[in-house]
């Protein structure tokens, strides 16, 4: 109820002629229309024919008067009236029906009231009068506003009549006046309750539609967000139930990967007791110092991804020439085993000049990022070249690593950046590695704000790219191109 009532306290109508804001009022008058049609028509009919009987009365009460007053009704009113109830059926109708109306009560109005002037101590045509009010105001659905126009205009026209052709006595024109007037007041003031009531069922309708439109809204969005929610839901119990199984696989993976060199390292310390010369000793110590250090790298890739999952691992930025890292990267790698052994071309392509590229940014782990990429690429590239290098690219510094290699599937390159991954694919030949470097340079390079991604082909190579976006380093490029 008190909700009805807030609602009605929105509705805006001018409180004279009850008129809504123009759209509203619009669509109020069509409904009404629709509404009021059939209650017209039979409501028409009804006055049409009382208004034709009636004129029965004329010849027996006023015989003098009958000729005049069967004109009224025969000639003027009820073609007037029968034309309108005809119109009702066409078209237009809706445009015009209330101005119809309107002449019509007042015409019909104007008609008995000549009949009243003329006999106006005659109670049958006082009676008519008042009919034709009750009829205008109440019943042939003339909306207030032009009812009471209509009205207190046929009043008018009956006393300027009556004022002017008068043959009776002033108390009997003041007593009709007195139920005349009345008769108007009670029917303004209905008609204003019957039409402001209507107006406002139409209202709270409208609102109820633009409620239910809303709640139809909120319905949708709710279903769209449950089936959001719960393939949410799916894909992180799916991500759960992976990462439990590749944590295993790499926990298996990672004891079998750390016992490798701690055999070695074990085994050939043994051996070393028991070296008969210095070569021999040398080649035990080489082989362990190998192993530990494989050993070491290994650790350090766990401790790294550790830092990652635990979400501790922080850049540290300081300012460095990057070509010179670039070069710092070429040397370590034209010494590398694999690129030795495999005669692989090592090419390392910078975008800056020396001087230009010094930029501010974490060295440590841009290198590590690189480390990983091209000894990955060294690793995986039996003949041919490893290239890396970097480009500017709009609003980042691109950096590339590409092979000539063995390719990476489509299906494999899902995969290849998740942690833990290399213990879970079969199909990977196991060359030496934690399976960690490309899940560790992931996490790094989104911490730098970047992205990584890999273009390959099985048996032609693999370009492994990655974004370190400007906001951190390359502005520091652009000021200190600007220094230079
Ligand atoms: P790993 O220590 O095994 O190298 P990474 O995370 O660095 O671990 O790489 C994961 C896997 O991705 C590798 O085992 C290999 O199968 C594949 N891979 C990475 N880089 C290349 C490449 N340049 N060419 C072909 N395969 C690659």
């Amino acid at each position: 109820m008190s909700d009805e009532n807030t609602a009605i306290r929105g509705m805006i109508f001018n409180k004279i002629t009850l008129d809504f804001p123009e759209k509203n009022e619009l669509l109020f008058r069509k409904k009404y229309f629709s509404d009021s049609i059939i209650q017209f028509r039979i409501a028409f009919l009804l006055v049409t024919v009382l208004y034709a009987v009636f004129g029965y009365l004329d010849s027996r009460i006023v015989p003098e008067y009958a000729n005049l007053f069967q004109i009224i009704r025969y000639y003027v009113v009820v073609p007037i009236l029968s034309v309108v109830l005809l119109l009702s059926f066409t078209d237009f109708f809706l445009k015009i029906w209330q101005v119809l109306l309107f002449i019509s009560f007042i015409v019909a109005g104007v008609g008995i009231s000549i009949m009243t002037m003329l006999v106006p101590e005659n109670y049958s045509y006082y009676a008519g009068l008042m009919l034709i009010f009750s009829a205008g105001y109440f019943f042939i659905k003339l909306r207030f506003f032009l009812a009471t126009i209509a009205g207190w205009t046929t009043l008018i026209i009956f006393n300027l009549g009556v004022i002017i052709y008068a043959h009776t006595s002033g108390e009997i024109i003041l007593s009709n006046n007195f139920f005349f007037a009345s008769a108007n007041l009670i029917g303004m003031f209905a008609a204003y309750n019957i039409e402001y009531y209507a107006r406002r069922d139409f209202y709270l309708n409208q609102e109820l539609d633009k409620q239910m439109v809303a709640v139809e809204e909120i319905n949708k969005n709710l279903e769209v967000k449950v089936v959001e929610r719960t393939i949410e839901l799916v894909d992180a119990k799916n991500k759960a139930e992976q990462s439990d199984r590749l944590k295993s696989a790499f926990l298996a993976n990672m004891s079998h990967e750390i016992r490798t060199p701690m055999n070695a390292i074990l085994g050939f310390a043994y051996f070393l007791g028991d070296a008969e010369d210095d070569a021999e000793r040398n080649e035990c110590i080489e082989l362990i110092v190998g192993n530990g250090k494989h050993l070491l790298s290994l650790i350090d890739d766990i401790i790294d991804i550790s830092k990652v999952e635990a979400g501790v691992l922080e850049l540290n930025h300081t300012e460095f020439i990057l070509n010179d890292l670039m070069q710092e990267i070429l040397k370590l790698f034209l010494v590398d085993q694999n690129v030795k052994s495999k005669e692989l071309k090592l090419l390392c392509v910078n975008a800056l000049g020396s001087t230009e590229s010094k930029i501010i940014s974490d060295r440590k782990r841009i290198k590590q990022i690189l480390i990983n990429l091209v000894n990955n690429a060294c690793k995986f590239t039996d003949t041919g070249s490893v290239e890396f290098g970097y480009k500017i690219d709009q609003k980042s510094l691109l950096f590339y690593v590409k092979d000539t290699g063995h390719g990476i599937s489509t299906d494999q390159q899902k995969y290849i950046f998740e942690r833990f991954m290399q213990g879970a694919l079969d199909s990977t030949p196991n060359l030496e590695g934690s399976g960690l470097g490309l899940a560790i340079s992931k996490s790094l390079v989104k911490l730098f704000g970047g992205n990584i991604w890999v273009e390959s082909e099985i048996g032609k190579g693999s370009v492994f790219c990655f974004t370190l976006p400007f906001n951190q380093s390359t502005e520091s490029i652009i000021n200190l191109n600007q220094k230079v």
